[in-house]
C-alpha cells in the first residue's frame, strides 16, 4: 500500500501510526445487507428537518456565502467540481444526521482522486466519502473514516454509481473557555453497519497533520466538500439530539 498513503507525516498521538500511513492496515471488506438502491432511501421520521429534499438548494449557500452553485436534477444534488464545498445556511449540533451518497458510475482515477467527497460536521469535522469499492487508499481516508484520525472498523462499500447511506450521531465537543473539557464523539452507519463506534475526534480535520481542538460554538453548518469530483447526494435529514 505504499503508494496510496504517507510515511513523512507526523504520527497520531497515542497510536504507532502516522496521519494518513500508509502502513496501517485496510479495513476489513464486507458486503452490506440489503439490496442496492431502493434499500438504502430511509424517509425522514415526522420529526426529521429536511436539509436537501431533492428538489432545491434553497438551503443551501456556497463558499462565498452566495447561493450554492451546484446541480439538482432527478431528486439529488450533483457537485459541480471545483466550484467549492457548500453548507446549510441552518446551523444545529448534536444530532442523528442521515443522508446517502453516490460516486460517479464511471470511474475516474484512484485512491482519494476517485469518487472523494465528504461530510463535514459543524462544518468542520469530516467523515470521508470516497469511492471505497475495489480502490485501496490510506486506512484514516476510507470512506467512513474520521479523516485523517480514525479509520472505520470495516468497508461496506458499494459499487460505483450505487446510492450508499450514512446514519450519523454526532454528539460536539465541549469547551470552558479555551479548554476543551470533552472530546466529539461520533457513531457512524455506513450502509447499515457500524464502522464508527462512539469514536473521538482527535480534532478538527486537516490533512498531513494532527488535528486539533479549538473552541467554536456548539453548533455549525453541514458543509459537504467538492474535492472534484461530481459525486451525488439525496434525501439528507437530521433530528436533534434533545428528546
Ligand atoms: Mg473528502
Amino acid at each position: 500500500m505504499a503508494n496510496v498513503g504517507y510515511t513523512d507525516t507526523p504520527f497520531l498521538p497515542n497510536s504507532p501510526y502516522r496521519v494518513h500511513d500508509a502502513a496501517r492496515p485496510q479495513p476489513r471488506i464486507i458486503t452490506p445487507g440489503g439490496v442496492p438502491g431502493a434499500a438504502c432511501f430511509l424517509p425522514a421520521p415526522s420529526d426529521g428537518i429536511a436539509l436537501f429534499d431533492g428538489t432545491d438548494l434553497s438551503g443551501w449557500v456556497g463558499k462565498d456565502g452566495g447561493p450554492a452553485p451546484w446541480k439538482v436534477e432527478n431528486g439529488y444534488m450533483e457537485v459541480a467540481p471545483r466550484t467549492g464545498d457548500i453548507r446549510t445556511k441552518v446551523e444545529f449540533g448534536n444530532c442523528q444526521l442521515h443522508l446517502e451518497w453516490a460516486t460517479p458510475s464511471e470511474v475516474v482515477g484512484d485512491s482519494q482522486g476517485r469518487g472523494n467527497s465528504g461530510v463535514f460536521l459543524l462544518g468542520l469535522y469530516e467523515i470521508q466519502v470516497l469511492d471505497c469499492f475495489n480502490n485501496p487508499t490510506y486506512a484514516d481516508g476510507t470512506a467512513g473514516a474520521i479523516y485523517g484520525q480514525v479509520p472505520p472498523l470495516v468497508n461496506p462499500s458499494r459499487g460505483p454509481g450505487e446510492w450508499q447511506s450514512y446514519d450519523i450521531i454526532w454528539e460536539g465537543p465541549e469547551f470552558n473557555g479555551d479548554q476543551l473539557v470533552q472530546p466529539a464523539k461520533v457513531t457512524v452507519l455506513f450502509n447499515g453497519v457500524v464502522v464508527q463506534h462512539g469514536a473521538h475526534p482527535i480534532g478538527i480535520t486537516g490533512h498531513r497533520n494532527v488535528g486539533e481542538y479549538r473552541p467554536h460554538p456548539p453548533v455549525g453548518p453541514l458543509r459537504l466538500q467538492d474535492h472534484g469530483n461530481p459525486m451525488r447526494f439525496r434525501n439528507i435529514w437530521y433530528r436533534p439530539l434533545t428528546g
